[in-house]
């Protein structure tokens, strides 16, 4: 059991803290899903604070692009492309050599998620790191399933917004949101930019939300969504509310975790491509397995987006772009076609999981 180091006297001065929540935190185990922006400064922040074991999943590689606002990496970690959780744990142990830092280089999703994070952990705390609501709307799923609080967070351009969900506390995800927004329709950090500070507004909000509840100093977190913009200057809280008739805090369905529900990424031989699908939506309860075409992608708006991420042609029928910075299987671009029903195609990438990445990066779901 790691004891009391002096490295963390002044935090220890804290009323609320002390030495015995120094404990509480050494003796805790967290779990940041996603190292981009946000999972950096909060992993940072957290492993100087002294919360004892940090598990990381992430399946991405460091590149330069990162480096604006990903805390935790260099120049050297992008040159050796190395996976997000080894650079961070690498960082990490230099940081605090008294925190065990568990990386796992792994797409965190429905058929992982309950592998990855094994029942009986103890863990502490979810806190989110990912880019896209279809994991979000995962972890949530998981969050409430095991009862462990859920610290939600985004950033986006210049704005930020957290929110902590305490299972029997106060709301989920899916009673603030019942149903992801539909693919294609949120802009993404790839198209719409981020600024840093936005960022570790967000971050420093989601860790010390963490601190609060490993120290047992949680009251009052439950049921504010809050909001900023880093540019405008502005924040506000903004209540929400218990939904009686959520499918997943009310009625205890998992349908995001247990894989009923979300984005697909399916091989397709034939075509020499990965297919995604976005989130079908069962109509009445019963499984049509027809996507929702209730909602289609405006393709124009889209192609705007993606135009400087390489050449772009729009039709009545698809969005094409020739991605510049994506590498394909074979070394040559990656093509990214996306279909008035959210669907898309992406040549040149035979694992669904990376292609997955794609979709989320340019397309969003
Ligand atoms: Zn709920």
């Amino acid at each position: 059991m790691p004891r009391f180091d002096p490295r963390y006297h002044r935090q220890a001065l804290l009323p609320g803290l002390g030495e015995p929540g120094q404990e509480r935190l050494a003796l805790a185990h967290a779990v940041i899903v996603g190292c981009g922006a946000l999972g950096c400064a909060v992993a940072d922040h957290l492993a100087r604070a002294g919360v004892g074991t940090l598990t990381i999943i992430d399946r991405d590689v460091v590149e330069l692009t990162n480096l604006q606002r990903q805390c935790l990496f260099d120049e050297r970690d992008a040159d050796e492309g190395l996976p997000k959780v080894e650079a961070a744990s690498r960082r990490l142990a230099e940081i605090n050599s008294l925190v065990r830092v568990l990386p796992l280089a792994a797409d965190f999703n429905a058929a992982s998620a309950e592998r990855l994070l094994p029942a009986g952990r103890g863990l502490a705390v979810l806190i989110d790191g990912t880019d896209n609501f279809d994991t979000r709307f995962i972890l949530n799923d998981l969050a409430v399933r095991r009862g462990i609080p859920y610290c939600y967070g985004g950033a986006i351009a210049a704005r930020g917004a957290w929110a902590v969900f305490t299972p029997g506390e106060g709301p989920c995800l899916r009673c603030v949101m019942p149903e992801p927004p539909p693919a294609g329709s949120v802009p993404t950090c790839d198209t719409a930019g981020v600024l840093g500070p936005a960022v570790a507004w967000t971050a420093a909000h989601q860790a010390a939300a963490a601190i609060r509840i490993i120290t047992g100093h949680a009251d009052g977190l439950a049921g504010t969504l809050h909001e900023a913009d880093l540019w405008a200057g502005t924040s506000r809280g903004v209540r929400i509310e218990r939904d009686p008739a959520c499918p997943c805090c009310a009625g205890r369905r998992f349908e995001f975790l247990d894989g009923a529900r979300g984005v697909r990424a399916v091989w397709a031989c034939g075509q020499n491509a990965v297919q995604v699908f976005p989130d079908r939506r069962t109509i009445g309860g019963d499984d049509d397995e027809t996507n929702d075409a209730g909602h289609a992608i405006d393709l124009s708006p889209l192609g705007e987006r993606l135009r400087p991420h390489g050449e772009v042609s729009v039709t009545r029928f698809m969005a094409r772009v020739t991605l510049r910075d994506e590498r394909a299987d074979d070394g040559g671009p990656v093509l990214l076609s996306v279909f008035p029903d959210g669907r898309a195609l992406i040549r040149g990438l035979r694992d669904p999981a990376a292609a997955r990445v794609i979709y989320d990066r340019y397309v969003g779901a």
